[in-house]
């Protein structure tokens, strides 16, 4: 006899009745203090390994009762600089220099980051396009089910760590997670600027609701992003400034004493709605006009497509559909239809009705 049709349903897109076994297993104890470096493992059963698992590495750095902040990096596995920080920060946190706990998650899609790829080659995924998450999900979903049903309920903080990956050079800024509670927005751009970045940007992500920022939010934690770069290498000032940022996000929490100077007012930008995003019309070569950081005017030329296999065609002239700040440029010169060539921010929060 088959299985109903509703309960086929419920077996593939919503949550079971009774809580399954989901097969996750974090290999060390999050409740004893000091430092411990160990594994979220995830069964995982592919052709070359029937009965293995997937080692995602976990690191918590202890010391007592306090408040909680969950780190991740890696969550695009071509985004370098802050997976780099973590294991820095990993070594070299005295658990007696701190109190209350840091959960650090180095290389949180593991796959993505062995592969150096922005999505996961195990399921194809975008791994901040699948929370919350499911048990009984994909690789990616029961990753990211793993933070948000067990690691992230722990922590009052999140901070994710992100790079411009290979497709796009980013403004080094750290970014707000404008939440649909106005005092949760106003928590997360405090802790924004407390960051120590020069550039805070307001990035609501089209509402997008499955990023993992969009859900530790929603949970109710204080959070903050970042853009470093990125290109696909690691950038030296990009990361003094994650590493200098997540030392004052620390003394921010109260889990760390001081923090590290970092800047006093940072410029506040917002990528707010469609016309941000510059894309591609036409395939061809993609020539730059202007630089990260640069004002631009609306309708000033931001990029030239050009078409060598038609050379006597002049360059289609992509022009800005704002004023404001570019914020991101696509990094790989060849571009096709629908390629993000550009972004720009606008000046402050306010008139994009973010804070
Ligand atoms: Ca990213």
């Amino acid at each position: 006899m088959g299985i109903a049709f509703a309960d086929q349903e419920k077996l593939t897109t919503g949550a079971p009745a009774a809580a399954p076994a989901s097969g996750v297993f974090i290999d060390i104890d999050l409740d004893t203090d000091g430092r411990q470096a160990g594994h979220v493992r995830i069964a995982h059963s592919p052709h070359h390994d029937a009965w293995g698992a997937e080692m995602i590495p976990i690191v918590s750095i202890r010391n007592g009762a306090g408040p909680t902040i969950l780190i991740e990096a890696g969550n695009h596995g071509d985004e370098y600089e802050g997976q780099i920080a973590l294991a820095n920060l990993a070594r070299t946190t005295d658990p007696r220099s701190i109190r209350g706990q840091i959960i650090l998650l180095p290389a949180v899609n593991a796959p993505a980051v062995r592969a150096a790829q922005r999505c996961s080659p195990v399921d194809g995924l975008n791994f901040n396009r699948a929370f919350p998450g499911h048990p009984l999900g994909t690789l990616s979903q029961q990753i990211a089910h793993c933070l948000s049903a067990t690691l992230m309920p722990r922590a009052q903080y999140f901070l994710d760590l992100h790079s411009g990956g290979s497709s796009l050079s980013i403004l080094p800024s750290a970014i707000v997670e404008t939440a649909r509670d106005p005092a949760a927005t106003a928590a997360n751009f405090r802790a924004a600027c407390a960051f120590g970045a020069d550039t805070v940007v307001f990035v609501n992500n089209l509402g997008e609701p499955r990023t993992a920022t969009a859900t530790a939010s929603r949970l109710g934690l204080v959070t903050v992003g970042t853009e470093l770069r990125g290109g696909g290498g690691v950038d030296n000032a990009a990361l003094a400034m994650c590493e200098r940022g997540i030392r004052n996000i620390l003394a921010h929490a109260g889990i760390a004493a001081t923090g590290q100077a970092g800047a006093s007012a940072p410029r506040v930008l917002s990528v707010a709605e469609a016309g941000a995003y510059h894309l591609a019309p036409k395939t061809g070569v993609l020539q730059h006009l202007v630089g990260l950081g640069q004002p631009v005017a609306r309708d000033e030329p931001l990029a030239l497509i050009h078409d060598p296999f038609a050379p006597f065609e002049p360059p289609l002239e992509l022009r800005s559909q704002l004023s404001g700040v570019v914020f991101a440029l696509r990094h790989p010169a060849g571009v096709a239809p629908g390629n993000c060539c550009a972004v720009i921010a606008t000046e402050g929060a306010e008139t994009a009705g973010l804070l």
